[in-house]
């Protein structure tokens, strides 16, 4: 008995050195892209980067199951260093490896490159909302409306957010407000890394556009934007998003080198692409695209019917993935 009320209590301290961030602030030091594994409460993590806050060393993981990102302090835990091919091999019939792998067929696409559908969708699909910087404010009427559409049928909401650290430093206001609608259960977000700068130019081919412009810093673009969101109390997530769904080989191996899975869309709504069931939707709502906006609206009224009997709805990019096979 004795022992087991141990294991319980150190059950219990593990569970508090492990957080979601969700509202607890770091500021990290020395944060870096790092390799291994651990294992909490028989899940295991995968390791992809680690930091310093004063004199505590930690983890950021991928539940390799779940997907969920987790700060593990690393006192807590017994951490392995392996490198990412062998973690590749050792963890093969994970979701999250899995995801890796299936990210990888579409790997020298010059658009759209990364996971684009979830084929085993056949009830709805996974929103995804990009914020590129930009000079204008925030759509919220499009989240206030999504809200109170599906307040009945799905509360908190689930949505994806491709986010720019450059979007957070100048939209502070608009990002306090989702975290605020995150907070009072209204939405729940997974926050997909869509760089830091999110460069672009009117002139240049696609080739050398984006990520693939000449002295981008593709370390800078991944990891300043995942520190800036755990210096705002949040979570990264282990996907990522081209800007302009624009990469080559070359950034896309170094985005999958970080642990990160491109995410694309089979749905961009601007573009006149129409959702099917299991389609990843893309529209815009920092101001630039609002008839992206006004179409999802259009789709929430046509599948009403289908809502209220529960045969259409949207799904958390985390569980999307770790469902597929
Ligand atoms: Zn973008």
């Amino acid at each position: 008995m004795k022992l087991l009320s141990r294991i319980f209590v150190l059950g219990l301290i593990c569970i508090e050195l492990i957080s979601n961030a969700n509202g607890q602030s770091y500021k990290p030091e020395k944060y870096e892209l790092t390799h291994g594994y651990l294992v909490v409460q028989s899940d295991s993590f995968i390791v992809i980067r680690d930091f310093y806050q004063k004199e505590k060393h930690f983890f950021v993981a991928v539940n390799s199951h779940r997907l969920d990102v987790k700060v593990i302090l690393d006192s807590a835990v017994r951490f392995v260093p392996k490198a990412q091919d062998e973690l590749m091999s050792m963890f093969k019939r994970t979701p999250y490896i899995k995801a890796i792998e299936n990210a990888e067929l579409r790997s020298t696409m010059l658009q759209n490159a990364g996971i684009l559908r979830f084929p085993k969708i056949n009830k709805g699909i996974d929103l995804t909302i990009d914020l590129c910087p930009s000079k204008l404010p925030l759509d919220k009427d499009f989240f206030v409306k999504l809200i109170n559409i599906l307040k009945v049928e799905e509360k908190p909401v689930p949505i994806a957010i491709s986010i720019t650290g450059v979007w957070i430093n100048e939209h502070p206001s608009d990002f306090a407000w989702l975290v605020g609608q995150e907070k009072v259960g209204n939405i729940k977000i997974t926050w997909v890394n869509h760089s830091y700068h999110h460069r672009v130019s009117k002139d240049l081919p696609l080739k050398e556009n984006f990520l693939l412009e000449k002295g981008t810093n593709i370390n800078d673009e991944i990891l300043l934007t995942e520190k800036k969101l755990l210096v705002k109390g949040e979570t990264p997530s282990p996907f990522f998003r081209f800007p302009g769904l624009v990469s080559d080989k070359a950034v896309f191996d170094s985005v999958i080198s970080y642990g990160l899975i491109p995410i694309g869309s089979d749905a961009w709504l601007a573009k006149n692409q129409k959702p099917f069931a299991g389609s990843i939707v893309l529209v815009h709502a920092n101001g630039n695209e609002p008839i992206g906006l006004k179409k999802f609206q259009k789709l929430l009224f046509e599948k009403r019917d289908s809502i209220v009997s529960k045969r259409w709805m949207l799904y958390d990019l985390r569980e999307s993935v770790a469902d597929e096979p």
